[in-house]
């Protein structure tokens, strides 16, 4: 089956950042087999009405199954130990995350994310869900050391991972197992020793939650007189398997051992900046050549799983903190969501770009709505003018999922209603418990 997007703008996002004005592309079955070429023979013509098209983008840090935690507790401090954690093990269930990983997989495709990295519990169902919604995804089950939802002990989720990884390596085109000890401050040495056996073992990916939260940072100075980073690496935690996320409190020495030993940075900069925490230093991460993605966080922290309404945070917080209007054009800011998403998840050979070869994964922004007018350069458009409701179609692997702004294989508001079903002892606990903070 060939199809051929015509009429639009090819925004590329490939090593030389080409954009192509009326190119157009075609898919064949799951690859893009050719930019630009109207003459190959194809079975169906898609009319791309003007607009953008662009590689998938590729959200680097979320938590599925966080849906039901949406718009709770927003302001409050030291919220992730006072609330979150104490809600999530009394009312989260398999059922309950898995119904959310359906929602957040629809809300992603039609906000043009076509690949996630996560990490939560009960990532065997979550690989299901995601499988239905045929949305392409990496998946870590988190480790914490506290019995949790998904374990009557604490590590449970070393054991979980080895099954879950086992089960879900090289079997599905669209699924990717991973390991995800929580962070550094919410395990042992000894069970980050053990996250990354298994990442090595196996080959998959380590999400980690690293230099985050101020307590953590004041923990390993006064504990180790050591940054969280220098710790890492003092256990051999620091490898090409690490996606660390936030890395908010990183020195220019952390940077330098991260890069030494190929790790790469999920950025959540709307996660960061909602809860205060700080605006990491993006420039020079990028100036070390570490792999950088940006990261939507949890519907949480978040709030929102695009990456539409990070594009523009990333510009405005870098610029401000560095009092630099110069600093990070908007050219540079869409690869992160794309490219540099797919290097960050050692996927750079099959997504990431509008390049032959690679997976047809691929998001067409329509350029009719109001705020897309006038448009001289695409690349300011998509990151300070577009928003996840321009988003016209999606296709992921070839298949089409976001068709008009709906979508296709699926019914939003059936998903809605089996979430809500699904939630009625959850919002009763969080509803209590939110009157205490
Ligand atoms: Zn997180």
């Amino acid at each position: 089956m060939r199809t051929r997007i015509e009429n639009v703008t090819l925004v590329t996002t490939d090593e030389a950042n080409h954009l192509y004005p009326q190119g157009c592309l075609v898919i064949e079955d799951d690859t893009i087999l050719a930019l630009n070429d109207f003459d190959l023979e194809v079975d169906e013509v898609i009319d791309g009405k003007q607009g953008l098209l662009l590689p998938g983008m590729i959200n680097t840090h979320c938590h599925l199954g966080m849906i039901p935690f949406r718009s709770l507790g927003d302001d409050c401090p030291d919220r992730l130990r006072r609330f979150l954690f104490p809600l999530e093990n009394a009312a989260m269930t398999r059922e309950l995350a898995q119904a959310s990983a359906r929602y957040a997989a629809a809300e992603m495709m039609l906000g043009g994310v076509t690949t996630v990295f996560d990490m939560y519990y009960f990532e065997d169902a979550l690989a299901e869900a995601m499988s239905e919604m045929n949305m392409r995804a990496v998946l870590a089950e988190t480790i914490v050391d506290f019995a949790n939802c998904d374990s009557n002990e604490p590590y449970g989720g070393l054991a979980i991972s080895e099954q879950f990884i086992a089960q879900w390596k090289n079997r599905h085109p669209l699924i990717t197992p991973a390991i995800g000890p929580h962070a550094t401050n919410t395990n042992s040495a000894e069970a980050l020793k053990q996250a990354q056996a298994i990442a090595e073992r196996y080959d998959v990916l380590l999400s980690l939650h690293a230099a985050e939260m101020d307590y953590e940072m004041e923990m390993f100075r006064k504990e180790k007189n050591q940054t969280p980073i220098e710790y890492l690496e003092s256990i051999g935690l620091l490898s090409p398997h690490l996606v660390a996320a936030h890395c908010i409190h990183v020195h220019d020495q952390d940077l330098r051992l991260m890069a030494q030993h190929g790790c790469r940075i999920a950025h959540c900069i709307g996660s960061n900046t909602k809860a205060g925490k700080g605006v990491a230093p993006l420039k020079k991460m990028i100036e070390q050549g570490i792999p950088v993605g940006l990261g939507s966080d949890g519907a949480s922290s978040g709030n929102t799983l695009d990456l539409f309404s990070q594009l523009p945070l990333v510009g405005k917080a870098h610029k401000t903190a560095n009092h630099d209007r110069s600093l990070f054009p908007a050219k540079e800011i869409l690869p992160l969501a794309t490219l540099g998403g797919a290097r960050v998840l050692n996927l750079e050979n099959q997504i990431g770009s509008l390049t032959p070869g690679k997976k047809a994964d691929l998001v067409l922004v329509e350029t009719q709505s109001v705020n897309m007018y006038p448009i001289y350069d695409p690349f300011s458009v998509l990151v300070y003018s577009a928003n996840a409701s321009n988003v016209d179609s999606v296709w992921v692997n070839g298949v089409q999922t976001v068709k008009h702004k709906q979508l296709v294989r699926h019914d939003l508001r059936a998903l809605r209603a089996d979430l809500e079903a699904k939630m009625q002892v959850f919002k009763a606990e969080a509803l209590r418990r939110s009157e205490d903070l």
